[in-house]
C-alpha cells in the first residue's frame, strides 16, 4: 500500500511532464520557423531593430500606405453613384462632399508623401492613413443617424458601419510588431467606441457589442498577420545584408549603415569613427593550407572581433580579408581604446599555431576633420596601408589627442 502511494505520484509526475514537454514542443512548432531563437523578439517591439531592418521596414510601410491611399483615392468617391440611386438631395450632397475631401486627402498623401528610411515618418503616414477614413466614418455615421431612413436606403446607409472592419483588416498589409498593431487596433476600437458614443440615443446595443466584438477578433488576426509578414521581413533582411561566410555584414549593406551613420553624425556634429581591418599574410594560409583553411581563419576572426564590441559598432566584411569596422557616437581617442581591445583579445590564431595579426587603418570624422564621408573611408584606408608600411601587425591613426601622447596606442605595437 505504501508503495503504492509512492508509485503513482511518480507516475502522476512523469506523466504530466511529458505532457508539459510536448505541449512546450507543439507550442515552439507554431513560432515563425524563419527566424533564429535571438530573432523572435524583433516581432514584440521595434525597440532593438537592426538599423537596416528598420530603414527598410519604414520604406515599405510607407509604399504600402501610398497603395491603400491610391485604392481608397479611387473607391471612395466612385461609391457616390450608389448613394445616388438611394438617398434624397441634401443627404447625398452631404455623403458626396464627405467622400470628395476624402479623395483629395488621399490624393494628397498618394502624392506628396515619400519613403525617407524614417520609421517616424512611416508611422505618421499610417496615423494619416488612418485618419482620413476615421473621421470620414464619424462624420457619415453621425449625419446618417439624423435620418430617418427608408428600408433599401437603410441598408446601404448600414454599409458605412462596415469602415471600421475594412480599416482593421487593412492593418494585415503591413509588417508589424506586436505592440505597433496593438497601438493601432485600440486606437481603431476607441474610434469604433467614440461612434458608438456619438449615436447613443438611437443604439441597438445588441448589434453594436457583436460588432465590436468581430472588430476584436480582426484585431487578433490582424496583428497575427503583421507579425507574421514581419517574420518573413526580419528573414530576408538578415539573408539580404549578411556575408554568407561570417555572419557579420556584407559590403552592400556596410555602405547603407555608413551613409546612414555618417548622415546622423553631421546632422548631431557627433563623431563616428571607421577602421579597415586587414589581415595580414592571408594569402599565405591559404597557399599552404587551402582554401577551407582560410575560410575557417576569416569565420574565428569575424566572431572574435565582434565578441569584443560593442552592440552599436557594425563590423563589415569589405573584402576577401578585409573588414570594415563603424564606431558610431565614438571619438578617436575612444576608437583606439575600442581597437586596442579587439586586439588584445585577439583575432583567433592561424593553422601553423600562431596568432592571426592584423593592419589597420583608423580615421575619425571630428578629429580628422573630414568633410565627405567619401574621405573618411579613404583616409582610414590609406592609414591601413601606412600600417603595412610600418611593418604590419599595428594600428594607424591620425594626430593624436594631447593626452593620449604618452600611451602609446596612436601607433600601437601589439602582440596578439
Ligand atoms: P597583406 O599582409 O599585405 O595584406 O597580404 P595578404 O596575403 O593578406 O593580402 P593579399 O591581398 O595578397 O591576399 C589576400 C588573399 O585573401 C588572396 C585571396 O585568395 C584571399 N581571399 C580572399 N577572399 C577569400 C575567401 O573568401 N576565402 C579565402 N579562403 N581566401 C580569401
Ligand atoms: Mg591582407
Ligand atoms: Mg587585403
Amino acid at each position: 500500500m505504501a508503495g503504492s502511494e509512492c508509485v503513482f505520484p511518480a507516475v502522476g509526475r512523469t506523466t504530466m511532464t511529458a505532457l508539459i514537454d510536448l505541449l512546450r514542443n507543439r507550442l515552439a512548432t507554431l513560432l515563425p520557423g524563419e527566424l533564429k531563437t535571438r530573432e523572435l523578439r524583433h516581432l514584440l517591439t521595434p525597440k532593438d531593430h537592426p538599423l537596416l531592418l528598420c530603414q527598410r521596414r519604414a520604406m515599405m510601410i510607407v509604399d504600402r500606405v501610398r497603395l491603400f491611399a491610391f485604392l481608397f483615392a479611387v473607391l471612395t468617391p466612385l461609391w457616390s453613384l450608389i448613394d445616388l440611386m438611394v438617398f434624397d438631395m441634401p443627404l447625398w450632397l452631404w455623403l458626396a462632399g464627405f467622400r470628395l475631401a476624402a479623395c483629395l486627402a488621399f490624393t494628397a498623401l498618394l502624392v506628396f508623401y515619400r519613403p525617407s528610411g524614417n520609421l517616424f515618418d512611416a508611422y505618421r503616414a499610417i496615423a494619416i492613413l488612418f485618419a482620413i477614413p476615421t473621421v470620414f466614418y464619424i462624420a457619415s455615421h453621425t449625419l446618417l443617424g439624423t435620418y430617418q431612413l427608408a428600408q433599401f436606403s437603410a441598408v446601404v446607409g448600414a454599409g458605412y458601419a462596415f469602415l471600421p472592419f475594412v480599416l482593421m483588416a487593412g492593418l494585415t498589409i503591413f509588417p508589424l510588431t506586436l505592440a505597433e498593431s496593438l497601438v493601432l487596433g485600440v486606437v481603431l476600437l476607441l474610434a469604433q467606441a467614440l461612434a458608438g458614443y456619438l449615436s447613443w440615443a438611437t443604439l441597438n446595443w445588441p448589434s453594436f457589442a457583436g460588432a465590436f466584438w468581430l472588430l476584436i477578433l480582426i484585431c487578433g488576426v490582424a496583428t497575427l498577420a503583421g507579425m507574421s509578414q514581419l517574420a518573413f521581413m526580419v528573414a530576408l533582411v538578415r539573408q539580404a545584408i549578411r556575408d554568407p561566410l561570417t555572419g557579420i555584414f556584407s559590403r552592400g549593406s556596410g555602405e547603407e549603415i555608413l551613409r546612414l551613420q555618417w548622415d546622423s553624425a553631421r546632422r548631431s556634429d557627433g563623431p563616428l569613427a571607421l577602421a579597415f581591418i586587414d589581415l595580414d599574410h592571408f594569402k599565405a594560409i591559404n597557399d599552404q593550407h587551402g582554401h577551407e583553411a582560410g575560410d575557417a581563419v576569416l569565420r574565428e576572426a569575424a566572431r572574435a572581433m565582434l565578441g569584443s564590441l560593442r552592440g552599436s559598432d557594425s563590423l563589415v566584411r569589405w573584402g576577401g580579408e578585409e573588414f570594415l569596422l563603424i564606431m558610431p557616437d565614438t571619438d578617436l581617442a575612444q576608437a583606439q581604446l575600442a581597437l586596442a581591445r579587439v586586439l588584445r583579445n585577439g583575432l583567433g590564431v592561424r593553422p601553423e599555431g600562431c596568432p592571426l595579426t592584423a593592419s589597420i587603418g583608423l580615421a575619425e570624422r571630428r578629429d580628422d576633420g573630414v568633410a565627405d564621408m567619401r574621405e573618411l573611408l579613404e583616409l582610414a584606408d590609406r592609414r591601413m596601408y601606412e600600417a603595412k608600411g610600418a611593418g604590419r601587425n599595428c594600428l594607424q591613426a591620425g594626430q593624436r589627442p594631447a593626452e593620449e601622447q604618452d600611451s602609446g596606442l596612436a601607433q600601437a605595437e601589439y602582440v596578439a
